[in-house]
């Protein structure tokens, strides 16, 4: 099963690029493996996936001890990260996806012994549930990072509502890529800003297809499974 949904999955991760004139070697696929447990993890890795992400960092780290034979899986932290557990995080990530405060990166800034590849969380539609910043702050916020040589902003994030039409999501996506590419032109040397987080299982073609780098794919591997 897990074959199959895989197989699913890089199909329409290149029919999306084809649709929208993109190389598929431009687009990650991240499995998110928060629903199962290290046992699947491991057959996935056994499979070939190199990027991983948990959304909780107790399972995080368990998943990366079970799978330290595969050493050459890059992990991702895609939820909300607690000041409090920074330290015992930050050095055992490649990649951060849920920067949303400036708390948060001063005590990155503290806690990181080298440069962390963070994503700044973007609000696109500014719903009060969500976490990240909303469209207008980030370019402020950003800013604020200068002097902060342990973070590396490589990119923004954002989760479209689940409730969102094709067209809403079509939209969300390229404001997104929009703000992207603002930043990116601002030629910051801690914002390089070239990748996008953005699509998980029930709307990644739409992501690729508006500029997504990184899709975060959970349930669509499992299922079934
Ligand atoms: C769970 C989760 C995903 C994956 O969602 P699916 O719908 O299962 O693909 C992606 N991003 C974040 C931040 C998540 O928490």
């Amino acid at each position: 099963m897990l074959v199959e949904n895989l197989e699913n999955i890089n199909r329409e991760i290149q029919l999306a690029c084809q649709k929208s004139a993109r190389s598929d070697d431009d687009v990650t696929m991240i499995a998110v493996t928060k629903s199962v447990g290290n046992e699947t993890a491991k057959e996935l890795a056994e499979l070939g996936i190199e990027n991983m992400a948990e959304n909780r960092v107790d399972k995080l780290l368990a998943k990366k001890e079970a799978l330290k034979n595969f050493s050459s899986i890059q992990w991702h932290l895609i939820g909300n990260l607690q000041r409090r557990k920074v330290k015992s995080i930050i050095n055992e990530i490649d990649y951060f996806h849920a920067l949303d405060s400036l708390k948060l990166a001063e005590e990155i800034q503290k806690r990181a012994e080298k440069q962390i590849s963070c994503f700044v969380e973007v609000n696109i539609t500014g719903e009060e549930s969500k976490h990240g910043f909303k469209s207008d702050e980030v370019l402020d916020f950003i800013h604020q990072l200068a002097e902060f040589d342990r973070i590396k902003v490589v990119g923004l994030m954002t989760m479209a509502p689940l409730t969102a039409s094709e067209q809403d999501l079509h939209g969300i996506f390229s404001r997104l890529t929009e703000l992207r590419k603002a930043i990116n032109n601002q030629h910051l040397s801690y914002a390089p800003c070239t990748e996008l987080s953005m699509g998980m299982s029930n709307d990644f073609p739409i992501a690729i297809e508006e500029g997504a780098t990184f899709v975060r794919i959970g349930t669509a591997i499992f299922r079934g499974a």
